[in-house]
């Protein structure tokens, strides 16, 4: 069985073939896929790089079903993670290590490169070998199925913008990865931790899983709150939000040395910058898309060793069945990760 999206809003559980591996592919039957924000607008049609009919979910762990011929480090049987970015491995920028700017890329069932094959809201999913880790038994298949939002988190806020230990930190928007960014930053020793949200759930969840204060922007001028804890400004602000707003929010909130990170937006609007103003501020802008092989093998290593309690942000989980619940209430604010159980 799988969700197929027949047309945009019209999603449908059918029976679908297993499909068969060729060379160097495996299939995965899926136990876990996270609910990520890119399914739940291509299912709604508020994003249309989608050739239908599609079977979207890239956030998956799962069994090894069946191997191809030629597969030679996973037997059927292993608990795997999926990395829903595919590489060939051999190109330039993958043997730079940037998997994620592979010139033949795939995806399964994501948002990104031209080349979709069908996603993890179903029964069984094929990819490449080369996309599989090994699940360690400590870890269950919801955590598991974090795994690719919080490798994202990971390679933003310290691979990207190298967050060092006793540092300020801004979260601005946190939905369940801005969560798991402060749950990456709490790990990596940051010192204050500011999140700035104005949904009253999200702020509470941040506070529980280790900011140490939140603002509402609704109700106070935010750069006012974060100077007011923090009156030499922060080390790192990183934007987890997605509107323009969030972005120009940051642009405020720099003082001298401020490393930001556009990390939430990726739709096309415009933000200023003083030009003599961002040069003596001696700032750095960073930015991170996507995931790639280091940094999944980080979000798992994060999670066997207790840093990162990932189940802290799944909040509700249904069967593919009721996966029409998980669309309704994808559309709700009081949510963080919804786990799809094929
Ligand atoms: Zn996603
Ligand atoms: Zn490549």
């Amino acid at each position: 069985m799988a969700a197929v999206l027949e047309g945009f809003g019209d999603l449908r559980l059918e029976d679908v073939p297993m499909p068969e591996p060729a060379m160097g592919e495996v299939v995965v039957r899926i136990r876990a896929c996270g609910f990520c924000a890119t399914d739940y607008k291509a299912i709604k049609g508020i994003r249309r790089n989608v050739t239908l009919p599609a079977i979207v979910g890239h956030e998956p762990s799962g069994t090894v079903a069946a191997i191809g011929p030629g597969v030679t480090h996973f037997c059927v049987g292993d608990d795997v993670i999926v990395q829903p970015s595919g590489y060939c491995g051999y190109c330039k920028q993958c043997r730079l290590g940037n998997t994620h700017y592979c010139e033949h890329a795939f995806t399964t069932g994501g948002d990104g490169p031209e080349d979709v094959w069908p996603g993890a809201f179903a029964e069984f999913m094929k990819t490449r070998e080369n996309t599989l880790f090994h699940k360690p038994p400590s870890i269950s298949f919801g955590a598991a199925a974090i795994t690719e939002p919080l490798s994202g988190a990971w390679k933003g806020l310290i691979q990207h913008t190298e967050l060092e230990v006793g540092e300020d930190v801004v979260v601005i928007g946190t939905g369940s990865i801005g969560l798991l960014c402060v749950m990456v930053a709490r790990a990596a020793g940051a010192g204050r931790l500011i999140v700035v949200d104005p949904s009253a759930f999200a702020r509470r969840n941040a506070l529980r899983l280790g900011a140490t204060h939140a603002v509402n922007p609704t109700e106070e001028d935010a750069v006012d709150a974060v100077y007011g804890v923090i009156p030499d400004g922060p080390d790192v602000v990183l934007e987890a939000a997605g509107p323009i707003e969030a972005v120009e929010l940051m642009v405020r909130m720099r003082r001298r040395g401020t490393r930001w990170n556009v990390f939430g937006i990726t739709t096309h609007e415009r933000f200023d910058l003083d030009g003599g103003y961002t040069h003596f501020l001696e700032g750095r802008m960073d930015a991170s898309f996507g995931t790639t092989p280091l940094a999944m093998q980080r979000a798992i290593k994060l999670m066997e060793t207790g840093l990162v309690d990932a189940e802290q942000v799944i909040s509700h989980r249904f069967p593919l069945s009721e996966i029409h619940k998980a669309v309704d209430l994808m559309g709700q604010p009081d949510r963080n990760k919804i786990i799809i159980n094929p």
